[in-house]
């Protein structure tokens, strides 16, 4: 073994340099007190720290210093989060406790380490449930201080910019983790910039092919773009002087994830994607005149190219909740190229950017402006503080109020309310009240009738209607996205299930009391067996609700039948595990440690030689081996992290020459023949096999799903390939879903 030659000379003024660097990010003034208090923080981490390395090898106070820089550089966060982040590991990794942290910096620092103490093992948890309880726990300390969580991030985005150390199972873990919650939480909070780095170093470790792809198609492709954006702007320049507009033009490329996602959901090639890149002009101008301004330069550009009407977007009369601020708008550039510009002043440039921090700042120079952080935050107080605690719901619902935008609506006062997008007439209701949403039967939508069920759009007015007959059905749970309404309706029903559940008790006791039998949990229990029911509770609810008819049940023959049956044959408490569904075909390796493990194909995304891959270990069915790029591997890495082993596909040449099941989806414009020229194509022209093909038609459209079987991706595409080029009419996806 060699031993690597560390010097330690050269190590310290990295150190150094980087404390410097921290202190010279921050850039409000700070007091020779803030000064001598962050001075203080990083001794104390560096000698805590003192013996440790992380896995790259480097001392490990080069992390907390790099978590301290992001915080103030990237995130523009002032002295208490820098000291903060140069402590965060200490309390949990060292000897250095919260009592000294608080003696030391007093109670806001010890307040906000506390939490990053406690949130560091969320998701760690190989309990999905455990998870959902800390990630509960994780947003709750939000409502503390906003800053454990922007620290937390900081943390993060460190980590996932050092992933190359990692092991590669660790890799999958982390990177999943952060595209399931980190990115969307970032997004949610306004750091636009964060989170598109997450969700880019995310794609790097999780599809890591199709990211060099990207990544080095841009790089081919810069100085073209740079020319156009030259080309595109130039006609307009003198306008924007001649205006005396201060500015600057940037063209910004779409993250590596977004052209992904949009080269898959599209069906597109890299080539295809129109909008590689947006153009931002972003002018210099004093806040009183910014709206003005932003729309002068709109006017501006739009005497050149023709916007696009549909795509006008303005989040300068009307902020996002996130505090986003910026007049989007799409125009017809030149060789007929749709360019998405956006505009905005230096200001809303770096809210954008830099998120809520960014507000703070403002609001210090006395510009308070309404940043719906408050708004937010005690949004999610209501969800945590609700009686209906199940964490995984809460999750579910959470996440889901991550991913969607909003959507404004008024009140028959003209008083605007926010809603996610896709809300209903229901959704409104229980934002308003609860009991109006309980008695909810409809609403007077700019005059005109609609059912609950009816999904709103940006700037209806909304009358609801109400009946005090009207009671909650479980239809409901169709009609409602948000967390408030779903989690009313769930308490109403609990409340109901309660009281039948007392009634049929009552009904019950006065039958065993008539029968002069022992009204005990014995003989309740061989009752709700005799009626398969798994509780005495779902007994007494099913008699309140006459699902079974109480006149008909005859206690006393029931008990006697059943001290007459023989007795219960043991089951053996453990059952044996089922082979795997497909045997080993030789066709995947599986990391050492599993190397020996059966494995089959996850039905899910039915993987093919070509796909990247890895394995999940499942319970009694040996490893499944998914796509990476399936609809349900992020969920399963992020949540079952230790369960997730590293699988590659066997060299070509030991690749048995079997054929792997997949399937694709045709669609297109209905014509004479089309079913024919698919057929053909496939069976005789490339001779490959069919399992099953279904088509529909329905009003000049054709959809149809086609069963393959096929011995690669490259096969597989030169299959899509050929229908495609068969008749302009059709197009043609791989199915993720089977
Ligand atoms: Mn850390």
């Amino acid at each position: 073994m060699g031993t690597k030659e560390i010097d330690l000379d050269l190590e310290n003024k990295l150190i150094v340099k980087a404390y410097r660097n921290v202190l010279k990010s921050i850039r409000r003034t700070i007091t020779r007190e803030d000064k001598a208090a962050i001075r203080k923080a990083f001794e104390i981490s560096l000698e805590a720290h003192k013996n440790m390395r992380r896995k790259s090898g480097e001392p490990y106070i080069i992390h907390p210093l790099a978590v301290a820089q992001i915080c103030a550089e990237e995130i523009g966060l002032g002295v208490t989060s820098v000291i903060c982040a140069l402590l965060h590991d200490t309390v949990e990794d060292t000897d250095i406790t919260l009592d000294l942290l608080r003696l030391k910096f007093g109670d806001k620092v010890a307040l906000i380490i506390d939490g990053l103490t406690k949130i560091s093992g969320v998701l760690d948890q190989p309990d999905k449930s455990i998870q959902a309880e800390n990630f509960k726990k994780m947003l709750l300390t939000l409502s503390d201080d906003v800053r454990v969580i922007l620290i937390k991030l900081a943390d993060r985005l460190h980590n996932m910019r050092t992933l190359d150390s990692m092991s590669p199972k660790s890799q999958l873990k982390i990177a999943s983790e952060t595209a399931y919650v980190y990115a969307p939480l970032a997004h949610r909070l306004g750091l636009y910039a964060i989170k598109s780095e997450l969700e880019d170093l995310s794609t790097k470790y999780l599809q890591s092919e199709s990211y060099n792809y990207v990544k080095v198609k841009l790089n081919e492709t810069k100085t073209q773009r740079n020319k156009y954006i030259r080309n595109f702007i130039e006609p307009f320049i003198q306008d924007l002087e001649s205006q005396g507009l201060t500015y600057e033009v940037k063209g910004r490329p779409k993250s590596i994830h977004s052209i992904l996602q949009k080269m898959k959901k599209q069906n597109v090639s890299f080539e295809e994607v129109y909008d590689l890149f947006a153009i931002r002009i972003i002018i210099d101008t004093p806040i009183e005149t910014e709206k003005s301004d932003c729309w002068k330069v709109y006017s501006i550009v739009t005497d050149y190219y023709t916007p696009n009407p549909d795509r006008l977007r303005d989040w300068v009369s009307t902020p996002k909740a996130n505090g986003y601020e910026s007049l989007h708008t799409t125009v017809m550039g030149p060789k007929g190229r749709w360019v998405e510009v956006q505009i905005r002043t230096k200001r809303m440039d770096e809210i954008a950017e830099k998120g809520y921090a960014a507000h703070w700042k403002y609001k210090d120079n006395g510009q308070a402006s309404d940043n719906g952080l408050e708004g937010w935050l005690s949004r999610v107080r209501e969800i945590l503080e609700s009686p209906d605690s199940n964490a995984m719901d809460f999750l579910d619902d959470f996440k889901l109020a991550l991913y969607t935008d909003e959507i404004f609506v008024f009140t028959p006062k003209g008083d605007l309310r926010k809603l996610p997008a896709g809300s209903s007439v229901l959704d409104f209701a229980f934002d308003i009240h609860s009991d109006l949403g309980i008695n909810c039967i409809g609403a007077k939508l700019n005059n005109k009738l609609v059912p609950i069920s009816h999904q709103l759009n940006n700037g209806d007015q909304v009358e609801i209607l109400s009946s005090s007959k009207q009671k909650p059905n479980e239809d409901w749970f169709n009609f409602v996205i948000t967390a408030k309404a779903k989690s009313k309706i769930r308490e109403y029903f609990k409340q109901i299930r309660l009281k039948a559940s007392q009634m049929g008790k009552e009904i019950l006791e006065r039958k065993f009391k008539n029968s002069k039998i022992g009204f005990n949990s014995d003989n309740l229990q061989i009752l709700a067996k005799h009626y398969k029911l798994k509780t005495v509770s779902d007994l007494y609810y099913k008699l309140a609700n006459e699902e079974i008819d109480r006149t008909k049940m005859d206690i006393e023959a029931i008990l006697i039948a059943d001290k007459n049956k023989p007795a219960d044959i043991q089951t053996p408490a453990v059952t044996k595990p089922k082979p795997a569904a497909n045997l080993p075909l030789d066709a995947v390796i599986l990391s050492e440690n599993e190397a020996n493990m059966p494995y089959g194909f996850a039905k899910c995304c039915n993987p093919i030689p070509g796909d990247e891959i890895f394995g999940f270990v499942t319970i009694g069915e040996g490893v499944k081996i998914h796509r990476t790029s399936c609809p349900n591997a992020l969920a399963l890495m992020s949540n079952y992290g230790y369960r997730i082993i590293k699988a590659k596909w066997a060299n070509a040449e030991e690749l048995p020459k079997k054929a792997f099941v997949s399937s694709i989806k045709v669609s297109g414009i209905d014509s004479v023949g089309i079913v024919s020229i698919i057929t053909d194509t496939i069976s005789k022209q490339l001779q490959v096999n069919m399992k099953s093909i279904s088509i529909t038609s329905n009003e000049g459209l054709f959809e149809g799903n086609i069963v393959l079987e096929v011995l690669d991706t490259r096969q597989l595409e030169t299959i899509m390939l050929a229908i495609k080029n068969a008749s302009d009419l059709i197009s043609v996806n791989r199915i993720d879903l089977s």
